[in-house]
């Protein structure tokens, strides 16, 4: 047993200890790898031990994206047809799957994963027809994993994040993943079998991995039995934030041992330490199995200041001594022709008030509070990494403070490290011409930034300061301008007392600066979330009757009246606005033109910023048709009539629509068909919708 050790102090690994293994679940971005595991494993390291490293998302999805995987694919559905054709009768639910198994079918029969994995890692990724190619190719795979891998779905997981609404409900999903799982479990123990670890962590960062992080906590148990296993990440942490009641985490129990919420550097030395048997679990530790897992609302580990017994504890990880760690990534396995470091250098967020936002842990505040590595630490680690090959960074920060902004250019330019890197910004008076200036010249190509509106008078009651679109936006709109830099808005709608006039003005502020904004996305639609400084002062606010949704107890979301008017059901009322914002479906996250994706940050390093209006007005189109050809007893037109005809009966939004005889009588409307004689039917499939 260890004696625990104090915060931060770092051990040299020891012989013969047992190591820790870190694990990216699917489903993630495949372009380049994502970072959190990098400054998990120099905690690790720092703490004393060794560590293995995997990206399961990427070399899950590499074993899968071949021509053999396909082939194979395409004979499992075949059979299936098969099977569908020598039935003498198929009623309305048989015909819907088969109508699916052809499309899945002609899919397999018309992709290309060859051409994707080529034109993307090419010099080929440049042309924009090219590169429309090999995305549709990438789409139609994840069609294809949508199918072969359900419950779990890999086609909207990046436009529509996935809601787990109940620990049941994550439970049923992670059950029904069984062929995920066998998959996994194959990769696990190609890579890792045989080696004994300390603890396993399975870090996910975004809702999309969350499923398919369970899932694989759960093979863990069969290949490593006895092996802590521990989740961690943003979206675990969330689940533990919003968890209603002590045992609304209570089924997660049989998957996970502990949950480790927040950033994982800060307490990893004293969870090793509890592992071993030595001292209690650390604040950061949540145990699922516990009658009380711990009181999740009140965490304290981020509270830099305050009063009372928490005051001052949290002592940041010692980052600037422990870089993350990347000698694990093998850049074979994305898809992109470069490489891209996602680089923490800056951590919580400075501005800290805006009214809407509920991000991380705090209590206290909207969000963790900032800080600031030493600039040249920071261009130092960013130096050695461009060394090795690795010239394109997104600096990972909420908000970067400008005076961090202003020396981390200076040192890039004054120890003349060429890098091309991107980030997320929040506007100030700072942002000068000559400001810009020196952020291009240190290499910035590409920043997001929160908008949010284009209406002084919301951005206002958003916290955002006054008169913010005269005094800060448009000075500093005027100084992109003067630059080549890609600037990228980031917007909602329908903030409680918005009013259609102060719509009009942000869809009018997007408008006059779209040369400089590239591209526009369309708005999203405004969430209340519970941790918000409105929804913890709604009276103030106006609001009130805030409640969660029925059936489920890990929203942060919650349901509303301002000023005594139930919250919108749905988004049906921006439409107009949208309609009117020059936005392309096909510019979606982690594509080219999506918001903050190392493909757009290439595409603007390349082309420069008006890449996306030239694409945007291109003719060029990805929606387009497979011709496919069966051989069926059945008529294959008719079966596809009237499954079409059928979903929109049954389709939650339009059957509402029909007289209710119609609702209830989808299934004897549309009937079963009788097989007859075989017929050669040459179709026109649609692979998939785009969506807007
Ligand atoms: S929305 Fe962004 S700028 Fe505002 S408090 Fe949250 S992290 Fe900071």
């Amino acid at each position: 047993m260890t004696e625990a050790r104090k915060q931060g102090e770092v051990q040299a690994p020891q012989a013969k200890q047992k190591k820790v293994l870190l694990l990216q679940p699917p489903y993630g971005d495949l372009t380049y790898p994502y970072h959190a595991l990098a400054y998990v494993a120099s905690a690790v390291n720092a703490a004393g031990y060794e560590t293995d490293i995997l990206d399961l998302n990427a070399l899950w999805l590499n074993s899968l994206l071949t021509p053999e995987q396909i082939e194979a694919w395409d004979r499992e559905v075949s059979t299936e047809i098969k099977s569908h054709y020598a039935r003498p009768v198929l009623d309305i639910a048989a015909q819907d799957h088969l109508a699916e198994l052809i499309r899945v079918q002609a899919i397999c029969r018309d992709i290309s994963v060859v051409t994707c994995k080529q034109v993307f890692q090419g010099d080929a990724f440049y042309d924009p027809a090219q590169y429309n190619l090999a995305r549709r190719q990438f789409r139609m795979f994840e069609a294809l994993l949508s199918h072969f891998y359900a419950p779990l779905d890999f086609f909207t997981a990046f436009s529509v994040p996935p809601h787990i609404s109940t620990a049941s409900h994550l439970a049923t999903m992670v059950e029904k993943s069984t062929r995920l799982k066998h998959d996994l479990a194959a990769l696990l123990r190609q890579y890792v079998k045989g080696n004994d670890y300390l603890f396993i962590g399975v870090g996910m960062p975004f809702s999309a991995n969350i499923a398919g992080g369970f899932a694989l906590l759960d093979t863990l148990a069969d290949v490593f039995p006895g092996t802590p296993r521990i989740a961690g990440g943003t979206a675990v942490t969330d689940l533990v934030k919003y968890a209603r009641g002590d045992q609304a985490l209570a089924p997660l129990a049989r998957y996970s041992d502990a949950i480790y919420v927040g950033e994982a550097e800060t307490g990893m030395a004293q969870m090793i330490d509890w592992l071993q048997g030595s001292g209690d679990a650390p604040e950061h530790v949540i145990l699922p199995a516990a009658e009380k897992p711990r009181a999740p609302h009140q965490p304290t580990y981020v509270s830099l200041g305050g009063k009372g017994e928490k005051a001052g504890r949290f002592k940041p990880f010692d980052w600037e001594n422990h870089p993350p760690r990347l000698d694990w990534v093998d850049w074979s396995l994305y898809l992109s022709p470069e490489r891209r470091v996602n680089y923490a250098p800056v951590r919580g967020c400075f501005w800290n008030k805006c009214t809407f936002c509920d991000y991380g842990l705090n209590s206290d505040r909207p969000t963790a509070p900032s800080r600031t590595m030493n600039a040249k630490i920071a261009v130092d680690v960013v130096r050695d990494l461009a060394k090795e090959g690795v010239t394109f960074f997104y600096i990972s920060s909420d908000a970067l403070p400008p005076n961090f902004l202003k020396a981390f250019a200076e040192e890039l330019i004054e120890q003349k490290v060429k890098i091309s890197w991107a980030c997320q910004l929040f506007l100030t008076k700072t942002f000068t011409p000559d400001f810009v200036a020196l952020l291009e010249r240190s290499g910035l190509v590409q920043a997001s930034f929160g908008l949010e509106s284009g209406s002084a008078r919301v951005l206002e009651m958003m916290g955002k300061g006054t008169d913010r679109v005269d005094q800060i936006l448009r000075p500093a709109f005027e100084a992109f301008r003067g630059s080549g830099i890609a600037l990228q808005p980031l917007f909602f709608m329908g903030f409680p007392g918005e009013t259609d006039d102060d719509r009009q003005q942000t869809v009018d502020l997007l408008l006059e600066y779209r040369d400089i904004f590239t591209p526009i996305s369309r708005g999203g639609m405004f969430t209340l979330l519970a941790g918000s400084i409105l929804a913890k002062n709604a009276e103030k606010y106006g609001l009130s009757d805030l409640e969660f949704p029925d059936d489920d107890t890990f929203s942060g979301a919650l349901n509303y009246r301002h000023n005594g008017k139930k919250n919108a059901p749905n988004c049906d009322f921006l439409q107009p606005f949208n309609d009117q914002l020059p936005a392309k479906a096909e510019f979606e996250r982690p594509w080219v033109g999506g918001i903050d994706t190392f493909h757009t940050h290439l595409y603007v390093e390349k082309h420069g910023r008006t890449i996306f209006e030239t694409m945007r007005a291109s003719s060029d189109t990805i929606q387009i048709n497979i011709d496919h050809t069966t051989r069926s007893p059945y008529d294959i037109p008719a079966v596809i009539e009237n499954v079409l005809i059928h979903r929109v009966l049954t389709c939650p939004d339009a059957s509402q629509a029909l007289p209710e005889e119609m609702q209830q009588s989808a299934e004897e409307l549309i009937g079963s068909v009788q097989r007859g004689q075989d017929q050669t039917y040459r179709l026109s499939i649609l692979p998939y919708r785009e969506l807007h």
